[in-house]
C-alpha cells in the first residue's frame, strides 16, 4: 500500500512517531493509502530545514525564483492526467473535473505568482525639504501554509506559491483526509530541483501536527483556509504570538435571482453554483433567494435539471456528482437533511443517500438535494452544511432580499442575477460578501482580493494582496537636504 512520507529538506522522510493514518478512497469508501502521523518533531525538523535554506533563497534574484516556480508551473502541467487521477480518487470529485479545474489551476497559482514577482514594486514618498522615504517588502523567514481536502493541490499551491515567489521558504500542510497530491507536489518540487528546505511538506491530523505549525516561535506567518472553528483556535494560539495571519474560512453563500435575469444563463450557471465539487466548494451558493414571480417557474426547471444529474463512478466522464469527502463528512450532510425535515422543510429532490452497486456500493454519495419552505434564518440556513444541499426562498423586495442575504455571521461571496444595472451596483455595494459575481459564478482573476468578511476570514490573498501578505514593509527614510 502506498506510504505517504513528509517532505522534509528536499526528502521523503518517515514521520518521527513510525506511525502512518489510513487514507480513503470515497468512491469505494475503502483505506488505499497511509499517510504520515506527524507530530511537533517533524515540525521541528521541517522548520530548522526551512530556517537553513531561507538566507541563499531570499537573496536570490527574482528571475531565479521565477525559474524554479515556473518549472513547477510546467510540471504539474505534464503530469496533468496521474495528478488529475490522483486527486480524484483522493477527494472523489469526478476525473474530468479535477483534469479541467484543480490541476490546470495548481499550475496556475505558480506561474502567476512567479510572473506576478517580477513585476511586484514597492513604493516611494518623497518630502518637501530633500527627503526619501522608500518601502523595502522584505520576505518574513520560515512560513506556515495549512490547506482543507474540498480543492486540495488548487488550494495548497494558492498558499505556497505567493510565499516562495516573495522569498519565503515554507512548512505547508495538507489536509490529512486528501494529501496525495501535495505528496506529489514534493516529488515535483525534487525533479524541478528547488533547493532542499525551501518546501517542506508535512502530513498528519490537524491537532498534532497542524497545531504545532501554529505554535512555532520561528514560524513568521500562518496562511490557513479552512473551517471557521479551526480558524478560530488558530487566531487564539497565534495572535498573543504576533504572527501574520490569512484566515480563509467557512461560509454561506446567497444566490439572489430577480426576475429580470437571463434566464437560461441564470439557470444552468445556478445549477454549477449549487453541486459542482458536490457542493463542496466554499464559494458554492447555497442559499438561492428568487424573486416571487420568478419563484415557481425557477422551482420547477431547477428540479428537473438537479434530477438529472448523474451521480455516479468518478472516473467516468458522464458522471456530474462525484463521491462526498469522507463518510464522516456524509454524515454531516445527511444529519442537515434532517434537521431540514424538523425544521420544517420540505424536501423537492434527493435528500438521501445514493447506494451504488460493485466496487463502489461503500462509496459516500449524496443526490443533489433541493429544499423549499425554510425561514431564512433557521439553522439550515444559517450554518454551513458543505455538501450538495441548497434551498430555495422566495422574495418580494431589494430591502428583504438584502436583510436575508446578511442574516448569517458569514460574509464571503455572494451571486446576483439581475440585468437591471443601477440594481447590480446598489446590491453589490450593501451585500455583507468579500466577492460579489454579477451575473456569474466562480469567474476568478487571479490578480484580485479573495476573501471573506464576518466569520468567513481575516485578510485577502491574490495578486498583491498575498504578495504583501508574504512580505514584512519597512520604510526608510533619508535626509539628503543640506
Ligand atoms: P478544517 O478546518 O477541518 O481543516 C483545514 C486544515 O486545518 C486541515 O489541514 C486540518 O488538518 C487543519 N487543522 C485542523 N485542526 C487544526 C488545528 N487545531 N491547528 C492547525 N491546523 C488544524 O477544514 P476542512 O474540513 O478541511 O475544510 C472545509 C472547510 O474549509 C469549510 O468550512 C470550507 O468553507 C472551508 N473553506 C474555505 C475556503 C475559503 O477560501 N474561504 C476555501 C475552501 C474551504
Amino acid at each position: 500500500m502506498l506510504k505517504i512520507k513528509n517532505y522534509i529538506n528536499g526528502k521523503l522522510v518517515a514521520p518521527a512517531s513510525k506511525k502512518y493514518l489510513d487514507v480513503y478512497e470515497p468512491a469505494a469508501g475503502k483505506v488505499y493509502a497511509q499517510a504520515a502521523d506527524s507530530d511537533h518533531r517533524d515540525v521541528q525538523k521541517a522548520v530548522a530545514a526551512a530556517q537553513k535554506a531561507f538566507p541563499k533563497w531570499a537573496a536570490l534574484s527574482v528571475e531565479e525564483r521565477y525559474h524554479y516556480l515556473i518549472e513547477i508551473a510546467n510540471l504539474i502541467t505534464n503530469n496533468l492526467d496521474s495528478l488529475a487521477k490522483a486527486e480524484s480518487r483522493d477527494n472523489g470529485k469526478p476525473v474530468w473535473l479535477a483534469k479541467k479545474v484543480d490541476i490546470p489551476r495548481a499550475s496556475a497559482n505558480f506561474r502567476f505568482f512567479a510572473t506576478a514577482i517580477m513585476q511586484y514594486a514597492s513604493e516611494a514618498h518623497e518630502m518637501a525639504g530633500g527627503t526619501i522615504n522608500y518601502t523595502l517588502r522584505q520576505p518574513l523567514g520560515v512560513v506556515g501554509c495549512i490547506s482543507p481536502w474540498n480543492l486540495p493541490l488548487y488550494l495548497f499551491s494558492w498558499k505556497i506559491a505567493p510565499a516562495l515567489a516573495a522569498g519565503n521558504t515554507v512548512v505547508a500542510k495538507p489536509s490529512e483526509i486528501t494529501p496525495l497530491t501535495a505528496y506529489l507536489l514534493g516529488e515535483i518540487c525534487t525533479q524541478a530541483k528547488l533547493p532542499p528546505g525551501v518546501l517542506n511538506i508535512l502530513h498528519g491530523y490537524g491537532h498534532k501536527v497542524g497545531a504545532a505549525i501554529t505554535k512555532h516561535a520561528q514560524i513568521k506567518a500562518i496562511s490557513f483556509t479552512g473551517s471557521t472553528r479551526v480558524g478560530a483556535e488558530i487566531a487564539r494560539v497565534a495572535a498573543p504570538m504576533f504572527k501574520k495571519l490569512s484566515l480563509e474560512l467557512g461560509g454561506k453563500n446567497p444566490n439572489i435571482i430577480f426576475s429580470d435575469c437571463n434566464y437560461k444563463k441564470m439557470l444552468d450557471t445556478t445549477l454549477r453554483s449549487s453541486f459542482a465539487n458536490q457542493g463542496q466548494i466554499c464559494l458554492c451558493g447555497s442559499r438561492i433567494f428568487v424573486e416571487r414571480p420568478l419563484y415557481n417557474r425557477f422551482k420547477k426547471d431547477f428540479v428537473k435539471q438537479a434530477q438529472a444529474l448523474k451521480v455516479g463512478n468518478p472516473k467516468h466522464k458522464d458522471t456530474n456528482i462525484g463521491a462526498i469527502v469522507s463518510e464522516q463528512h456524509l454524515e454531516k450532510i445527511l444529519s442537515y437533511i434532517e434537521l431540514a425535515k424538523a425544521e420544517g422543510g420540505k424536501i423537492l429532490c434527493g435528500g438521501a443517500r445514493v447506494k451504488l452497486s460493485g466496487k463502489l456500493a461503500n462509496g459516500y454519495y449524496v443526490r443533489p438535494t433541493i429544499i423549499e419552505g425554510l425561514l431564512y434564518d433557521c439553522r439550515t440556513n444559517q450554518e454551513e452544511i458543505f455538501g450538495p444541499v441548497v434551498t430555495i426562498m422566495p422574495f418580494d423586495t431589494t430591502e428583504e432580499v438584502l436583510h436575508f442575504a446578511n442574516s448569517t455571521p458569514y460574509g464571503l461571496s455572494a451571486t446576483v442575477w439581475t440585468e437591471n444595472l443601477t440594481r447590480a451596483h446598489v446590491v453589490a455595494k450593501k451585500l455583507d460578501a468579500g466577492i460579489v459575481w454579477i451575473n456569474t459564478w466562480l469567474k476568478r482573476d487571479l490578480r484580485t482580493p479573495f476573501g471573506g468578511m464576518k466569520q468567513s476570514g481575516v485578510g485577502r490573498e491574490g495578486g498583491w494582496e498575498a504578495l504583501r501578505f508574504f512580505t514584512e514593509p519597512k520604510n526608510v527614510c533619508v535626509d539628503y537636504g543640506s
